[in-house]
């Protein structure tokens, strides 16, 4: 360091001391910018019969602390490549070193001669400057109360000391209500500022049931305890708890906690509350401003804006608005009153072109929702549009006021119209499509596709069924819904789908329903595309865990046990409403799934099929019955479809290069085909002449053909994985006579 010193920079001609560092620890980060891990490198002052010692180094990580090889200082400090000797693959290495430690030799040398040259050579001890002495003491101070706070000592007696204000005066409060209100406020904090912060806060969801079971019978701890989390002092405590817990448990325990505690005050005391009939009417034109409902719905609307701070708590969040908004007519004006549907809105369109008609408040949540590549959960805050939506007219003459908004409320339909702005934000097209309902298809985890009730699929039915007077507007939702699932990958399709479905369950014109089982059939054909690719890229097959196939079965399956649809029921013949359309779409979209890289889809389409068509073959048809004289018709048609479209995909199966037990299942329908043209063909069941075509005995053809190239299907992967691009090293044989 000498030539940067001020010494020898002020005179540098002049003979200054050299002044010496020496390596004594390394911090060392592994892993990636945005997450990763810590340790250190630290050498020993290590004290041997010939006195000091400074080689011996050790590797403190975390709780393990094991012996290092300063000799390695190089390979696991400077970065660089790795390379794996194996595959002869090189990395960039994920560790090197984040800040390195340095001890001034040249003033620690010199102490230590003073140290070693007096005659006890015990170890010497220097008092600690003032100010350091204080700060230590205050650090031991603070680490001894985190020691008893977390000490489980602590947590039972919380629990037990709640629990107890159970049995004080047989369980009847006191009259000033002081020592329940001191219990209730230890217990709370005990929460907020210890439990919750303890990994896994066990103890968090018992003692806040434990809270709500004392409180439940007497509206002045309600009361209290209420007013107490919305103390505008404190206020903060409960969007700490909300947003800012890393505990999802603790979270959902402390939502919990205020809708029922609001759910009970506001039978024990509507006026507290503040929906007594001197209060609240849900015409008056004045927003509501007073009572525990007010300040809890203010208190929670405050931290909206700050949402995009704590993007993974938004399904605990606006569930508690989804369960207030559902308390009934208050509660939804109050949260109207406080702009938290506008919120909503804005947040799930942040994007939209016109969501800046809405006043924009969340600026910040905007810019995050912007650039963040893990988007919230929508889920919830789907529910809580949809309880809101249980008393807007979306339909209707819109608001213009908020004042305007109250002053019209329907008695009749017990609903407020929606204001002008966010119907036009509700109705905005983005690329032709109402862009507010593919956002709500949006979700993070596709794996939810399946979960009931799935908000935004009830969200769409609500709102068509609605939409009744308006069928245009339904068209375009039909259209807008069948162009999104062509959006996304074919296995990656659930969510769009199921909103396909709750669509069509709510649909009163099969006409637009068709776009979506016609998009559905598309999604599927591009299934064994998908397949292939994967093969291609991986070298090797392997059972996939994709939904693809599943979620487009489950589609049809579903609507072909529909009873009925919201103001339709049955088509011309008397056939239940979809059936039709799913017996004939369904042979379309089946064959492609029955080639797909999952058995137990597979199997699930032939089972599928067998209950569609194949047992329903009309051993007993009634030619005076339209119903089953209309049934057999299209399954007819539907097994006409299966022969040529299972020749056609079978082609591309073997085209692929698909192994043979892949077309298992498509060489057992075409069979079942099979045998239902012969059925009809045979001289016993001349009865069903009527159902026969002229095209018929060809299709037995194509199935005898089939039938050959099945039996001499190659056993083995014929795809060549060596060098370069795959490439198939053999012909297929089945024909395409489709
Ligand atoms: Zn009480």
């Amino acid at each position: 360091m000498t030539p940067y010193t001020l010494e020898q920079l002020s005179n540098p001609n002049a003979q200054q001391e050299a002044d010496m560092f020496e390596l004594v620890g390394v911090l060392v980060h592994s892993g990636t910018a945005e997450t990763g891990h810590y340790y250190s490198y630290i050498r020993l002052p290590y004290e041997n019969s010939q006195g000091k010692d400074f080689t011996k180094w050790a590797e403190f990580n975390d709780t393990e602390v094991t012996e290092f090889d300063p000799n390695r200082i190089a390979e696991q400090c400077f970065g660089g490549l790795w390379e794996d000797i194996e595959s002869r693959l090189r990395y960039p290495k994920p560790n090197s070193a984040y800040m390195l430690f340095y001890r001034r030799v040249t003033s620690t040398d010199a102490q230590a001669a003073t140290i070693g040259a007096s005659p006890t050579r015990a170890l010497v001890s220097m008092p600690a400057a003032p100010s350091l002495a204080a700060t230590i003491q205050e650090e031991n101070h603070a680490l001894i109360r985190r020691y008893c706070l977390y000490d489980p000592v602590h947590a039972h007696f919380t629990k037990s000391f709640t629990g107890m204000l159970k049995h004080f005066d047989s369980g009847v409060c006191s009259t000033d209500h002081q020592s329940e209100k001191e219990i209730l406020q230890m217990s709370l904090r005990y929460v907020v500022f210890v439990a919750a912060r303890v990994k896994g806060a066990a103890d968090v969801e018992a003692l806040l049931q434990l809270v709500h079971k004392t409180t439940s019978v007497c509206s002045e701890c309600t009361l209290f305890v209420l007013q107490w989390l919305t103390n505008v002092d404190q206020a903060n405590l409960t969007s700490d708890m909300l947003l800012g817990c890393p505990v999802a448990k603790a979270r959902q325990a402390w939502a919990e906690l205020i809708a029922s505690m609001m759910s009970d005050l506001r039978r024990m005391d509507p006026e507290s509350y503040g929906i007594d009939s001197m209060n609240f009417s849900p015409t008056d034109r004045a927003v509501p401003g007073d009572g525990v409902l007010f300040d809890v719905v203010n208190t929670l609307q405050s931290s909206v804006r700050y949402l995009g701070r704590s993007l993974r708590v938004w399904d605990e969040y606006f569930e508690l608005f989804a369960v207030i908004a559902s308390l009934g007519l208050p509660e939804v004006k109050t949260l109207l009153s406080n702009g938290i549907f506008r919120d909503c809105l804005e947040l799930i369109c942040h994007d939209n072109a016109n969501v800046s008609l809405l006043g924009l408040r969340n600026q910040e949540t905007r810019a995050t929702l912007k650039k963040t590549k893990r988007p919230p959960s929508y889920v919830m805050l789907t529910r809580f549009l949809y309880q809101m939506m249980l008393h807007l007219d979306l339909f209707g003459q819109p608001a213009r006021s908020i004042h305007e908004q109250f002053a019209y409320f329907d008695t009749d339909t017990n609903k407020y119209p929606i204001l002008a702005d966010e119907r036009q934000v509700v109705m905005t097209r983005l690329n032709g499509r109402l862009s507010f309902f593919c956002k709500l298809v949006e979700a993070v985890n596709q794996s939810e596709w399946s979960v009931q009730p799935w908000w935004p699929g009830e969200l769409i039915k609500l709102i068509v069924r609605n939409a009744l007077p308006n069928p245009a507007f339904i068209h375009d939702l039909g259209s807008t819904l069948a162009a999104d699932i062509n959006e996304y990958y074919p296995d990656a399709a659930g969510l769009p789908i199921q909103a396909g479905l709750a669509f069509c369950q709510a649909c009163p014109a099969a006409g637009d329903a068709d776009a979506i089982f016609r998009a559905i059939t598309h999604s599927a054909q591009q299934l064994p595309e998908y397949v292939t690719i994967r093969r291609n890229s991986m070298g090797t097959v392997k059972e996939p865990d994709y939904l693809g196939g599943e979620c487009h079965l489950d589609f049809f399956q579903q609507l072909s046990t529909l009873q009925e649809v919201a103001c339709s029921s049955v088509d011309d013949n008397g056939v239940p409403p979809y059936l039709a359309s799913v017996i004939v779409h369904f042979s379309h979209c089946a064959p492609p799934i029955l080639i797909y890289d999952n058995y137990s889809t597979r199997q699930k389409v032939c089972l599928f099929l067998d209950r569609l068509i194949f047992d329903e073959y009309p051993h007993e048809v009634d030619e005076n019955d339209d119903i089953s004289m209309r049934l057999t018709q299209l399954r007819c048609e539907a097994v006409r479809i299966l022969m040529k479209t299972c020749n056609h995909w079978a082609v591309q199966a073997q085209a692929k290069g698909c192994p043979k037990p892949w077309a298992e299942h498509i060489e057992k329908v075409m069979h079942e085909c099979a045998k239902w043209i012969n059925k009809l063909m045979s001289e016993e069941s001349e009865a069903y002449a009527v159902f026969m075509e002229p095209g018929d005995e060809a299709l037995l053809d194509i199935f005898d053909r089939a039938k050959f190239s099945f039996g001499h299907w190659r056993e083995e992967d014929d795809w060549n994985f060596g060098e370069g691009k795959p490439t198939r090293t053999k012909r297929y044989s089945l024909v395409d006579l489709s």
